[in-house]
């Protein structure tokens, strides 16, 4: 078989969906997000082409442009990275969903934003508070926050498990966490967890959102 994005991208679906049955679960409660970063639109539309509907990001400034050059077709838009205060009201604008919410100047910068956006809210599994996401024990703080918003919709919490750890036992401290979230926000159930070198462990762990770039997209370029 051909090597494409397209035949990676069902290479990895079928390992999704064999991970799922192993864990009980059902593989349509599983939404995979193509992290397209550092590619074109192009490599987006091919997979678009090829059935994938859910694209991430982590740049506003590569994510606006490649979702201008694609609008004829039907993808729904998630941004994955660290995200500026003063960007956010635009991301919002394209993004349906936001992983990386970590601080409250971000709610503050969406409150005014004129759709709905769902929201993950990025738990830092580091030692390193510099890193991306909210302390744990600042979690539920947050998450009051982000309820009080407007516009806002809590969807559940995102991590990347740290290099340092194995990724199993990252993501069952993202699942302790969660069910801490669970007594201030019942609905808040999903769990971004699961990139290309760990997405197997994130659905033995429940994962309800993966975040797959390079095992589809294969290597990044060095320069976006
Ligand atoms: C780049 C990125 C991913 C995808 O990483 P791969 O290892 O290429 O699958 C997932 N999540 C975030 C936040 C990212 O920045």
């Amino acid at each position: 078989m051909e090597d494409t994005p397209a035949t990676r991208w069902q290479a990895v679906e079928q390992r999704i969906s064999a991970a799922a049955v192993a864990a009980g679960r059902n593989p349509l409660e599983i939404t995979t997000v193509v992290v397209t970063k550092f590619h074109p639109a192009s490599l987006v539309r091919e997979l678009s082409e090829a059935g994938v509907t859910d694209v991430g990001e982590n740049r506003h400034q590569e994510a606006v442009s490649k979702q201008e050059q694609l609008s004829d077709l039907a993808l729904t838009w998630h941004f994955v990275g660290q995200l500026q205060s003063n960007k956010a009201k635009a991301v919002a604008e394209y993004c349906s969903v936001i992983h990386s919410i970590d601080r409250t100047s971000l709610l503050r910068a969406l409150a005014g934003s004129e759709r709905t956006v769902d929201v993950f809210l990025e738990v830092n599994l580091t030692h390193d508070s510099g890193r991306g996401g909210v302390m744990p024990s600042e979690l539920l703080g947050l998450a009051e926050e982000t309820l009080a918003t407007p516009n806002l919709n809590l969807l559940g919490l995102m991590a990347v498990a740290p290099l340092e750890e194995e990724p199993a036992a990252a993501f069952d401290r993202v699942v302790a966490l969660s069910h801490e979230l669970h007594s201030l926000a019942p609905q808040a159930t999903k769990l971004s967890i699961g990139m290309s070198a760990d997405f197997e462990a994130a659905i033995a762990a429940g994962a309800t959102h993966l975040r797959i770039g390079s095992a589809i997209t294969g290597k990044r370029p060095a320069t976006p």
